[in-house]
């Protein structure tokens, strides 16, 4: 049976800033939206562990947190070394050459194959002590039968862990937890299951497909799967995949008029250097990071390769358009893909 693992940073942000300023370390702190002598006006982006034991959460205004806690540090954030040192772990993995899925800023998995538990517990072992020799950060990693399996290990061997869950293990291991402890299960279909009766994971066992995907379509019979040992999710390998874009940070509080501007100055120069490339594109994607460190990334594709600008612009337009409402934004991105050279084309037609 083939084995997944999934590493997952821990408290990323925090850690980061523990790394570049050492005598942070232990304390409680925060990172903030707002520069460093402006601070109150801020909201808390995230916190270390310390921190969270005096309740403080991604989201509370720093004023707020300041009152819970009147020690507390306070370092705006750095998210260009943040992005730096998420490239440092990454290229740490990927450098073992299995096929990898980078699924956030700080988790990737990757697809062991046929390794045996024991190699592959040994394998983690030694990657877990490279990121922390080189880079400071300590990380947990799960082990199991599929990627979700995997993250489902990882996220409850947090933080500094390593397990491993193997084969038909797997049912035992999540059946007393949450259904919301799976990948995907968010608030919304929580409250649906509710109302059949479900809230454990295990209540799902046993229950009909059919019951599961009528009320919650596709993901009922992912539902349906995870539950009962089934689950074979794979790793999609996308750290290869050619790409153009840019990203920028907004001023906090943002405004939407601030994230429009950004937008067109963001289609602009991903335009401007497709053309340098002499490339055309099928594929765009927008990225929304909020200010909690959350991000969301919507994609579309077009049915032929182009290099308008306003297509472009029309495409990116609409995919950000669902991602505003939900929290205040931190930082956005556009980003071209499935990358094909010109080659005259756009001067043919
Ligand atoms: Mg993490």
């Amino acid at each position: 049976m083939p084995l997944f693992m999934l590493l997952d940073m821990d408290y990323f942000f925090a850690a980061c800033e523990e790394a570049r300023r050492p005598e942070l370390k232990g304390k409680p702190f925060v990172v903030g939206t707002s520069p460093e002598k402006d601070k109150l006006h801020g909201v808390v982006q995230t916190s270390n562990y310390v921190a969270r034991q005096f309740g403080i959460k991604s989201g509370m205004a720093v004023s707020k947190a300041v009152a819970l806690c009147p020690d507390l540090k306070y370092s705006e954030s750095h998210e260009d070394y943040y992005e730096e040192m998420s490239k440092r772990v990454m290229d740490i993995v990927r450098k073992y050459g299995f096929p990898m899925e980078i699924m956030s800023i700080d988790e990737c998995a990757l697809r062991l194959g046929e390794m045996g538990m024991e190699a592959a517990m040994r394998l983690s072992t030694e990657i877990k002590e490279k990121i922390r020799n080189e880079t400071l950060l300590t990380c947990t990693i799960g082990i199991s039968s599929s990627k979700i399996y995997a993250k489902m290990v990882c996220d409850s061997a947090k933080p500094d862990g390593l397990q491993g869950v193997e084969g038909s293990g797997i049912v035992s291991f999540i059946r007393s937890k949450e259904v919301s402890k799976i990948p995907g299960i968010g608030p919304k279909a929580e409250e649906e299951l509710r109302r059949i009766g479900i809230s454990k994971i295990e209540d799902a066992i046993g229950k009909s497909p059919m019951l599961l995907m009528d009320r919650l379509g596709s993901l009922g019979t992912f539902l349906y799967r995870v539950a009962n040992g089934l689950d074979e999710s794979d790793v999609e390998e996308n750290y290869q995949m050619l790409s153009i874009g840019r990203e920028t940070t907004l001023a906090y509080p943002p405004t939407k008029e601030s994230i429009m501007e950004a937008m067109e100055r963001l289609t602009d120069q991903t335009i401007s250097e497709v053309l340098k490339k002499k490339m055309m594109f099928r594929g765009v994607s927008v990225k929304v990071r909020y200010t909690d460190f959350t991000e969301k990334i919507r994609s579309t594709s077009i049915k032929n390769y182009t290099d308008s600008k306003e297509l472009l612009a029309k495409k990116a337009l609409t995919l950000i358009e669902g991602l505003l409402d939900a929290k205040p934004v931190r930082k956005i991105g556009v980003r071209v893909y499935m990358l094909s050279e010109a080659s005259g084309q756009s001067t043919l037609f």
